[in-house]
């Protein structure tokens, strides 16, 4: 769709040249892994390249103590930490590149798939033992349909590893995504030897480093042609070498920046974080490839990085658990424009204008303030309750982007109200924090059960709707869970299937928008329904009305 706004006159060319260096230099970017397959290293050993720390251990350390407990203070002091963590901005050569973090398992949550949609791009992070693992496979469906480029890093080469062409594959097979090997893995766990860099066409000898890797590691570097070749290899892992590389340039795909940028080439490297090996190589080639901040669709039109007047929509809601600093942060991502603290945006959903102070940008466990950003960057706002998720607030022209999808939940409980006589405040939170996008309601169709049924991508979304009802509305809850873990909307063939009645092995309920949710005990479940109803059309996804 063409633009229709037409911004005030732009003040000055300098705006626009300075709007176009500072979009073309920024890349946005998200890793999505399974736990433990190295994310928390591989996002220290990116800063310490980036020069963002100089040592690495710190970000480990937090997340020791993260899990050292499991009770509400530790809850607080984790949501804290995911607070500091949701972005970190860090230089490399020039660039400014901006890492979205996606919690880890304990925090998994539809947190984790919003920030997908303020991501750019996705750094799919793989255990070179395990191959593809069940969340990574999960926030990869959720790439695909943003389209997001994505980089495959295949990390711990250093231990025992499926091979690299079984792990290629796996991602070409499963994942029907085609592969471009950027450099290529020179045997695997005690025969890790290093990797081939097919950009320089050079080879980068492995060696283990002291303490984790906490500095930069010293690079060996010689060329494919180099005598010393055949000495430094294993007689076998160099043939092997030679066979891979003979194999990846007749049959492997061509280098398409184009189709990288489309989602359809996925670029990949072999390393070990841990070991800072094939880290700066990916860092280098990630500048290249990664796409920068581009235009977003809007209702009026697609809007462009570069467009003088800023715009930023909402994807994350945190509320601090601390009853001390009872504050809560939208984070938003900045689209279009230049950012300034204390600016007066409209708020696009209301149409209200607010003056967005104290802007935050968080590293670590440092809060800074933000004096001014640009397309591709987070900013942290504080939220006195006036910003729900998918919220656009913009300067000039009212421009609204569009909703960011609900996502298909995967655990149900009925909540209960402790105390009948709470329940004004008991309704009060549930349908706040449902307008907040903390988690989704659904109601039964059933009259006979009126409570409302919590339906979460991950545990963690109840754990903090009970704890901020409790400590927001003073309201004690019980929680029942329900035995399904499917969810798919009725888009298509709902008369029929009323009809049918009680639907065997199936729970029927209707979202806010009373628009009917299927509830299956298993995938099993849910096909035995599809082949039993050719006419009903289902959908995982619900986009809102
Ligand atoms: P996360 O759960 O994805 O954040 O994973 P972590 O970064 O905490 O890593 C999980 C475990 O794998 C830790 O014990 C790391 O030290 C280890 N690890 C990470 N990268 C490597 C690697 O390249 N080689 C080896 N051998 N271990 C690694």
């Amino acid at each position: 769709m063409k633009l229709k706004v037409q911004p005030a006159q732009v003040q000055n060319n300098l705006l626009s040249e300075q709007l176009v260096w500072e979009v073309s230099r920024r890349r946005n970017f998200a890793i999505i892994s399974h736990p433990d397959a190295g994310k928390t290293t591989l996002t220290e050993k990116l800063l310490l390249y980036g020069g963002a720390i100089q040592e690495a251990g710190a970000v480990k350390a937090k997340k020791a103590q993260r899990s050292a407990t499991s009770d509400w203070m530790a809850m607080e002091q984790q949501r804290g930490i995911s607070i500091t963590s949701t972005v970190l901005q860090f230089e490399y050569r020039e660039h400014l590149l901006n890492l979205l973090d996606t919690p880890g398992h304990q925090d998994f949550s539809e947190d984790t798939y919003r920030t997908l949609a303020a991501a750019d791009n996705a750094v799919m992070l793989i255990d070179a033992a395990k191959g593809l693992e069940t969340q990574t496979r999960k926030l990869f469906e959720v790439c695909r349909m943003r389209q997001l480029p994505i980089f495959t890093f295949i990390n711990k080469l250093d231990r025992p590893s499926l091979t690299p062409l079984e792990l290629i594959d796996e991602i070409e097979q499963e994942l029907g995504l085609t592969t471009y090997v950027v450099n290529w893995s020179i045997g695997t766990g005690d025969q890790f030897r290093g990797v081939f860099d097919r950009r320089q066409q050079r080879i980068h000898l492995f060696q283990k480093t002291a303490a984790h890797g906490s500095k930069k590691a010293a690079d060996t570097v010689i060329s494919l042609g180099d005598p010393r070749l055949e000495s430094l290899l294993e007689p076998e892992l160099y043939h092997q070498l030679k066979e891979d590389l003979e194999l990846l340039d007749g049959i492997g795909s061509e280098l398409d920046i184009e189709a990288i940028h489309q989602g359809k080439l996925t670029p990949v490297f072999f390393g070990s974080a841990m070991n800072n090996f094939g880290v700066e190589l990916f860092l280098e080639a990630f500048l290249d490839y990664a796409l920068e901040p581009t235009a977003h669709e809007s209702n009026q039109g697609e809007i462009p990085p570069t467009y003088p007047e800023f715009s930023g929509f909402v994807f994350k809601l945190q509320a601090n658990m601390d009853p001390k600093h009872r504050d809560r942060v939208a984070f938003l991502r900045v689209c279009s424009g230049k950012f300034e603290k204390d600016m007066v945006v409209t708020h696009a959903r209301t149409g209200k204008t607010i003056r967005l102070s104290h802007p935050q940008k968080l590293f670590a466990q440092d809060r800074e303030t933000v004096e001014v950003a640009y397309a591709g960057d987070v900013v942290g706002l504080n939220n006195p309750g006036s910003f729900a998720i998918s919220d656009t607030v913009c300067v000039g022209e009212r421009v609204r982007y569009p909703d960011i999808p609900s996502f298909s939940p995967e655990m149900f409980a009925f909540l209960k109200n402790a105390d009948p006589t709470k329940y004004k405040n008991f309704n009060k939170g549930v349908s706040e924090l449902q307008e907040e996008g903390a988690i989704q309601i659904l109601n039964s169709t059933d009259e006979s059960k009126r409570d409302p049924i919590l339906a979460a991508i991950g545990q963690l979304q109840f754990e903090v709707v009970q704890f901020r009802l409790l400590n927001e509305y003073s309201v004690e809850t019980r929680l029942e869970i329900l035995p399904y873990s499917v969810a798919q909307w009725v888009t298509d063939g709902w008369e029929a299937l009323e009809k049918v009645g009680r639907l065997f092995n199936t729970f029927v309920a209707k979202d806010r928008w009373n628009r009917p949710v299927l509830l299956f005990k298993n995938q099993w479940n849910l096909e035995q329904i599809i082949a039993d109803h050719p006419d009903l059309e289902l959908s995982p996804i619900a986009l809102p009305p």
